[in-house]
């Protein structure tokens, strides 16, 4: 039986959503953005919530509307998707990177207090595989005036010490992208309690005007419009909002699904050589991912071999200053715990509609690979995880 890494949950019912925008006059960003808007500012608890038309393009946005750009310094964390040291570069300034910890694959706090300059103008958290990093400590280790943008990506549902994304950080990000927990294929949304960074962010998803296009033909007569600073195209059209409210109506129902499956794994895999990271026990994680690390260099053996059992598997992620866009000579001695992590990742299938069949599946196929890639007399890596 094959098993798909991923399979969305999103039901052909859901083509009414979309009909009735299409029976409206609107189908850019309109009134069905601003009620998803809304629900997004009651779920967070935040004074401001903006869709956007990804977590990219809504972090673009977000650094531009903080002036961020050349000659800035922004610490990110040296194991995520590219795409959280990508919009710094996108927008001019110079991503930092700092480690991760080996137990939770989260920031290393400590490292990231340490590589603050004066030019440090922003610290980018990656709430990694759904877990929150713990903002309250990040704030404690670098100067009020350094901003916190969390990368909310993998972590929509999450909370830590009871509170979500977007509460402590002075903006968290989202991604609606196809294989994220709540999805529209491609989008994102920007949630702030800074209402000045909200007014400027309004300006910044479209291209800097000072009036979107509802409002510049609200009450028929057209207005004139300026542009007083640079921006980009980030607005998420009706057409695709509309395919979010009863996916966050239900998110909590299909976390504790997540939580059961991800449980079922750990179980199984318990005194195999494979790790996971580890939940804090202040930290509900959104359990986006579930990664393991395969020791002794045979991660790719095992992928493969999972590949040939028709099993879905994918690598989230190598080591970003590893990648040849960013890479430095010293990244495997600076960035050891990404490194390690990175060169012995793999993720396992992972979604609300796995069912158990398919998830003993996956379980025996890597217990098969355990023996053929010679695995169970491997070498410890050298960060024990
Ligand atoms: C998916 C992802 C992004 C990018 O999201 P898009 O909506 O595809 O732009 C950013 N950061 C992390 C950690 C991600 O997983």
């Amino acid at each position: 039986m094959a098993v798909p890494f991923y399979r969305h949950a999103l039901p052909a019912c859901y083509a009414e959503r979309v009909a009735s925008v299409l029976a409206s006059p609107f189908l850019t960003s309109g009134p069905r953005c601003q009620e998803v808007e809304t629900t997004l500012r009651r779920f967070f608890g935040v004074g401001s919530a903006k869709l956007t038309s990804s977590w990219t393009q809504g972090a673009v946005a977000t650094l531009l509307a903080l002036d961020i750009g050349p000659g800035d310094e922004v610490i990110v964390p040296a194991m995520t998707f590219a795409a959280t040291a990508n919009v710094v570069r996108q927008v001019g300034a110079t991503p930092i990177f700092v480690d991760v910890d080996a137990r939770t694959l989260l920031m290393d706090l400590t490292q990231a207090g340490q590589a603050v300059t004066t030019r440090t103008r922003a610290v980018i958290p990656v709430h990694l595989y759904g877990q929150m990093v713990d903002i309250p400590s990040l704030r404690a280790v670098i100067p009020e005036s350094v901003k916190i943008i969390e990368d909310a990506a993998h972590c929509f549902e999450g909370t830590r010490d009871g509170r979500r994304p977007g509460q402590l950080g002075d903006a968290a990000i989202f991604s609606f992208y196809a294989t994220k927990n709540v999805t529209c294929g491609e989008g994102g949304a920007v949630v702030t309690n800074d209402l000045a960074l909200a007014d400027a962010l309004a300006q910044t998803v479209q291209h800097g005007m000072s009036a979107s296009a509802a409002r510049r033909f609200e009450g028929h007569t057209y207005r004139h419009w300026d542009i007083a600073r640079l921006g980009t195209k980030a607005n998420l059209p009706d057409l695709l909002a509309v395919l979010l409210e009863p996916q966050i109506a239900e998110i909590d129902l299909q976390l504790q699904i997540r939580e059961r499956l991800c449980r079922r794994y750990e179980a199984a895999l318990a005194g195999t050589p494979f790790k996971w990271p580890t939940i804090d026990a202040d930290a509900v994680s959104a359990r986006h991912l579930f990664p393991i690390h395969v020791p002794g260099g045979a991660r790719d053996a095992v992928l493969n071999a999972l590949g040939e059992a028709g099993i879905g598997a994918t690598v989230n992620y190598r080591c970003v200053p590893a990648l040849s866009l960013y890479r430095t000579a010293q990244a495997q001695l600076r960035y050891p715990i990404s490194w390690h992590w990175g060169e012995g990742t793999l993720s396992l299938p992972l979604y609300p509609s796995l069912r158990e069949d398919e998830q003993d599946e996956v379980i025996a196929a890597l217990r098969r690979s355990i023996a053929t890639t010679g695995l169970s007399g491997a070498e410890p890596a050298p960060i024990a995880f």
